[in-house]
């Protein structure tokens, strides 16, 4: 069944960020089956979702009562639109919940599809916000570089990946680029705090040249995701809080992955002590039962937005049965007090374990905040910032090696990536943290065998 699986995939199915002529030569992992933490191939083997999916699935997979939701939602009203004079009880129940989970100051949601769409939504908002203001010219939006925002048109330019950038003549007009703290692989001879005031720095050198009357907004991930779980040093959000002090920019936390929990606090933002204007969320929001994104506003900023038509929206924006999913996980979360349990138990157990797994020969360093952690890979341990010739090379074998040893990992370069369900037990976060090992060993033996 699995090589029927196969062929017609690649008969027909182009996947996202794939090559697809060698995956298809490889032939991809048919996944069947998901319950809690595990998901199931097509072969009847099992391994332990420590992706969440793609960051996504924080309250395991397999849930009876989503379904139960989504069931009855689709019942009772499966679609209407919020266009034209209409809403309706899950869309207003939604973003009432978010707003009594968020900051006191953020007060209303606009709803996507996506996390993309939330951050194309951003783009459009900040820009359209200065105008409304009199201010037509506040039109740049500061990002960084090796940032993650999204695969639209826009997602993708404000994201500061240049292998994006160079399919398709992105970026769009107006998005710059400038330093990320990723002290772990450009901090040189800098103590991380000193480099988290650097990277900020940057910031504040940015908006110097640019010029504070032509920027809208500065845009980013709390901790970078899809970057390498990029852990900004303690410096570095109070030094880009006081350096945003007072400037009339908006500030932007693309909560995509932080929010909802994964870092132990309802959203990154109160983890490091961020006040944003603007919060793009998505994946942690219905936990990926269903697609649904959005854009989470001040009072300030939704005042701006309501007095004239802001011409943009979604078919599927508060679409009825993802909201209904939404409400049901956010439910969960709570009743289940899921993100204490990321903060209070199962976040510092495995942060332990994980942090232990640095005395490997193969770990330059291990690093963990609530349940987002990333193994950085060095050939040679003692300087830190030697990589790989070939970079990502040892990182997709690890990757690959961890499957075999019943784990989902990520990749990304040469550095490995867990991010595992809230709901994960103490057993589950041993057999992560001995597959983990396992894995690291079983890529030392393969490089040295490769040479
Ligand atoms: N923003 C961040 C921080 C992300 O990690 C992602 C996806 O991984 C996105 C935006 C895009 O979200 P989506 O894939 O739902 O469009």
């Amino acid at each position: 069944i699995t090589a029927d699986y196969r062929a017609r995939d690649a008969a027909h199915h182009l996947h996202p960020f794939s090559e697809m002529r060698a995956l298809n030569a490889e032939g991809s992992r048919v996944v069947v089956r998901g319950e809690g933490s595990w998901i199931w191939d097509s072969d009847g083997r099992r391994a332990l979702d420590g992706m969440s999916g793609l960051w996504c699935v924080n309250i395991g997979h397999g849930r009876r009562e989503i379904a139960a939701a989504v069931t009855r939602q689709m019942a009772e009203l499966s679609y209407t639109n919020t266009f034209f004079k209409s809403t309706h009880p899950p869309a207003i129940a939604l973003a009432e919940k978010i707003a009594t989970l968020t900051q006191p100051h953020l007060s209303h949601v606009f709803f996507t599809g996506s996390g993309s769409e939330a951050n194309d939504t951003v783009v459009r908002m900040v820009r359209h916000y200065w105008a409304e203001r009199g201010k037509p010219a506040k039109q740049v939006i500061i990002s960084r570089r090796n940032a993650y925002h999204g695969s639209t048109m826009a997602g993708a330019s404000l994201g500061g990946m240049k292998p994006m950038h160079a399919q398709g003549g992105l970026p769009i007009p107006g998005i710059v680029h400038r330093a990320q703290p990723y002290w772990f692989g450009e901090g040189g001879e800098m103590s991380p705090e000193e480099f988290g005031i650097a990277a900020a720095r940057d910031i504040e050198a940015a908006i110097e040249e640019i010029g504070e009357d032509n920027i809208a907004a500065f845009i980013a991930e709390p901790i970078q995701g899809a970057g390498g779980v990029i852990i900004p040093p303690e410096t570095y959000w109070p030094e880009i809080a006081r350096i945003l002090a007072g400037r009339e920019i908006l500030t932007v936390a693309d909560e995509v992955i932080c929010g909802f929990g994964r870092t132990g606090r309802w959203f990154g933002s109160d983890f490091f002590g961020i006040r944003p204007d603007l919060m793009s969320i998505a994946k942690g929001l219905s936990s990926g039962y269903l697609p649904i994104g959005g854009v989470v506003v001040s009072s300030a900023v939704a005042e701006v937005l309501s007095a004239n038509e802001f011409n943009h929206g979604f078919t599927y924006s508060a679409h009825p049965v993802c909201c209904a999913a939404a409400l049901e996980n956010l439910r969960i979360l709570e009743e289940e007090r899921l993100v204490d349990r990321v903060a209070e138990e199962i976040g510092p157990y495995l942060q332990r374990g994980w942090r232990a797994l640095a005395d490997h020969p193969l770990v330059g360093e291990a690093r963990m905040v609530g349940l987002i952690g990333a193994l950085e890979l060095v050939p040679d341990k003692p300087s830190r910032s030697v990589a790989f010739p070939d970079t990502g090379k040892v990182g997709t074998l690890a990757r690959d090696l961890s499957i075999a040893n019943g784990l989902v990992m990520r990749a990304v370069r040469d550095s490995l990536i867990i991010a595992p369900p809230f709901t994960l037990s103490f057993e589950e976060a041993d057999f992560l943290l001995a597959a983990a090992r396992k894995t690291l060993d079983d890529t030392l033996d393969a490089a040295r065998r490769l040479g």
